[in-house]
């Protein structure tokens, strides 16, 4: 316990002359979409920002310094489609069972930042806030569901009486720290209700509304969804579903999504249980149609088949021949200006220290579409290490760690929390490193 303290002591004593970073991450290939960066850079962290992205910089000025060469060194990865809305026990339901409490998904898989997509609605948002936002460290933003209940089940999300604009957006205007935007959802009927509801929340509150398009409906085609009905910078997720003739029956993308395009409507992939199909995303993409943002549709079920995790679904890109550095853009920086948080989703000098430490890994993988179809792929992305507000919160093979041998024999934590996250017991349990 000696050696520990004295560590410490010397630690400390080290730290007391003033290091220009707390973290230095050395030689990986920086891509930030933002500033036009693709390249070798070292990036430095001060207090949880972005302190410096230059070619070299000098390790003695750093408390902290990790090699990541031969590593992408990305904004930490923004997926806009996930539930998230756990623990409220009620069976079958996206405001419960069927949602998945986010820290368990999100740092392993180089996540810093997610958007709920419309588990909760005006009425139980702030249940949803109180339960899961507020005490999870991954960054939870939101899209409301139009549906007041939220996304309860058929009988909830076909009740056009419970979808009011004006409820919505006065929810959205209260809590615009985290309502980034509002979701319709899962709609049986033929009516545009819905769609139009959600647009003139979205109106109001001034945010974007993403649309999950419900069932095939021939009284409200998907191209006068995407050409009449959506403003500019609304969202439709399941753009590879094929459930709404996102393909014509000759195999071409739909002309009315190219025209939607045009006029400034996102298309995002939201992979889900059932919402992406090798035999559209293939021609789609070969065609030249490609994704604006790579979101998971992340759910219980979801997590289990073809979906599995966001870099699974980035992986399906760099199968389908996009470059890395194309992908992880599509997983930061374009989905940050799609839900308007430009703050994110970038490494500029002052940003928030939000990184994704990732390896392409070469070998032969296989990926699943939601009809259990594969394609093979040569390349997958894996998380090394996920850093969130200037701290490392995950750190697959230990990149930032000493060998064990090295430490004091009575080691207990040791690693500084200027940078370090990982160690959960950290202040608790083993309250010698509580200093
Ligand atoms: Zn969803």
């Amino acid at each position: 316990m000696k050696k520990y303290i004295a560590l410490l002591v010397s630690c400390s004593i080290g730290s007391a002359y003033a290091q220009n970073y707390d973290l230095l991450l050395q030689g990986g290939r920086v891509v930030d979409a933002k500033n036009g960066i693709a390249a070798i850079r070292d990036v430095a962290i001060k207090e949880g920002r972005i302190a410096a992205v230059a070619p070299k910089i000098d390790p003695g000025q750093a408390l902290k310094t990790i090699n990541v060469a031969g590593l992408y060194v990305s904004p930490g990865l923004i997926d806009i489609h996930v539930h998230v809305f756990a623990g409220t026990g009620e069976r079958g339901s996206y405001a419960g069972d069927s949602s998945v409490y986010p820290d368990g998904y999100t740092f392993r898989n180089g996540v810093t930042t997610v958007a709920d997509a419309g588990s909760s609605g005006y009425r139980n948002f702030e249940d949803f806030k109180d339960r899961i936002i507020d005490r999870a460290r991954t960054r939870v933003l939101v899209f409301l569901n139009i549906v007041g209940n939220g996304m309860r089940g058929g009988r909830y999300e076909n009740d056009l009486k419970d979808m009011e604009a004006a409820p919505t957006a006065a929810m959205a205007m209260k809590h615009k720290d985290i309502v980034v935007g509002v979701k319709t959802a899962h709609y049986s009927g033929p009516e545009w209700t819905p769609v139009e509801h959600a647009v003139e929340a979205g109106t109001a509150a001034k945010i974007p509304v993403m649309v999950d398009f419900g069932n095939d409906h021939p009284e409200r085609p998907l191209a006068d969804l995407v050409t009449k009905k959506l403003r500019p910078g609304d969202i439709y997720t399941h753009c590879y579903s094929g459930l709404r003739h996102e393909l014509t029956d000759n195999g071409k993308v739909n002309p009315g999504m190219v025209e939607g395009r045009k006029r400034g409507v996102i298309f995002d992939v939201g992979h889900g249980g059932g919402s992406f199909a090798w035999r559209i995303a293939t021609p789609a993409i070969k065609q030249g149609f490609l994704p604006d943002s790579i979101s998971t549709d992340l759910h219980v079920s979801s997590a289990a088949g073809g979906m599995k995790d966001m870099l699974n679904v980035m992986s399906k890109f760099l199968a389908l021949g996009l470059s890395a550095d194309d992908v992880i853009a599509k997983s930061t920086w374009n989905p940050a200006r799609e839900i308007k948080r430009e703050e994110l989703g970038n490494l500029s000098v002052g940003a928030i220290a939000d990184v994704a430490v990732l390896r392409v890994e070469k070998g032969k993988f296989g990926f699943l579409d939601m009809y259990g179809a594969r394609l093979d792929g040569a390349q997958k992305f894996v998380a090394e290490m996920t850093i969130k507000g200037g701290k490392v919160v995950y750190d697959l093979n230990g990149l930032g760690r000493p060998a064990w041998t090295t430490l004091p024999k009575d080691y207990l934590y040791f690693a500084d929390p200027r940078w370090d996250a990982v160690s959960p017991a950290r202040g608790g349990r083993g309250g010698a490193a509580k200093k």
